[in-house]
C-alpha cells in the first residue's frame, strides 16, 4: 500500500484519564472522564485511510493502558517511519519501555513543566535512551525553561536539533 500524500500522521488518544490529573494547571484537557480508544475501530479507522508517514501515540496518559503495545503495534503497521508515544514519564521502567520498543516504537515524547519535573523524569528519560529509542524529547513549555535549563539537561540537545532546521 502506499504511503498517503498530504495528510502526515496519526494522532491515537487511547484513553482520557491520567494519573497527574488535576495536577497539571496548563492541561489542555481538564476533564477527564474513563473514556478508553477501542482497538477494533482505531484498525477498521486505519484500515480506510491507510499508510501515514508517522503516529502520535497519546491521552490522557497512555502508559495506563496494559494493552499499549498491542496499540504501537497497530501504528507501526500503518506508518512508513515513526510511532512516537507522547508520556508524561511517571509509569516508564525498564520492562515497559522494552516492551513499547519491541512492539514497534521509535520515539518518545516526555512532558515537563518544571525543574522538580525534570529532576524526577531524568531517569526515564535516559533508560528510553539505553534501549535505544533514539528520538526522546523532553518538552519545555516556555522560552524561559529552555534558558533555565539548558545546561541541566543531557537530551537538550537532541532536543533543540529537533526544531533548529
Ligand atoms: S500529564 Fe499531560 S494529560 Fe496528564 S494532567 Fe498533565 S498535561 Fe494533562
Amino acid at each position: 500500500m502506499a504511503v498517503k500524500e498530504g495528510i502526515f500522521r496519526y494522532r491515537v488518544i487511547t484513553n482520557l484519564n491520567c494519573n497527574m490529573s488535576p495536577n497539571c494547571y496548563f492541561c489542555y484537557q481538564p476533564y477527564k472522564p474513563n473514556m478508553y480508544l477501542d482497538i477494533e475501530k482505531a484498525k477498521d479507522t486505519m484500515r480506510k485511510v491507510g499508510i501515514l508517514k508517522r503516529a502520535t501515540i497519546m491521552g490522557g496518559e497512555s502508559t495506563l493502558r496494559e494493552d499499549l503495545p498491542d496499540f504501537i503495534a497497530l501504528c507501526k503497521e500503518y506508518v512508513s517511519q515513526n510511532v512516537c508515544l507522547v508520556t508524561n514519564g511517571i509509569l516508564l521502567d525498564e520492562e515497559k519501555i522494552l516492551s513499547y520498543k519491541e512492539a514497534g516504537l521509535t520515539e518518545v515524547a516526555i512532558s515537563i513543566s518544571s525543574l522538580q519535573q525534570y529532576r524526577d523524569r531524568r531517569e526515564q528519560a535516559l533508560l528510553c535512551k539505553k534501549v535505544g529509542l533514539t528520538e526522546v524529547a523532553i518538552s519545555i513549555s516556555s522560552l524561559e525553561q529552555y534558558h533555565q535549563r539548558r545546561n541541566q539537561c543531557l537530551l537538550c540537545k537532541q532536543y533543540i536539533s529537533q526544531y533548529k532546521n
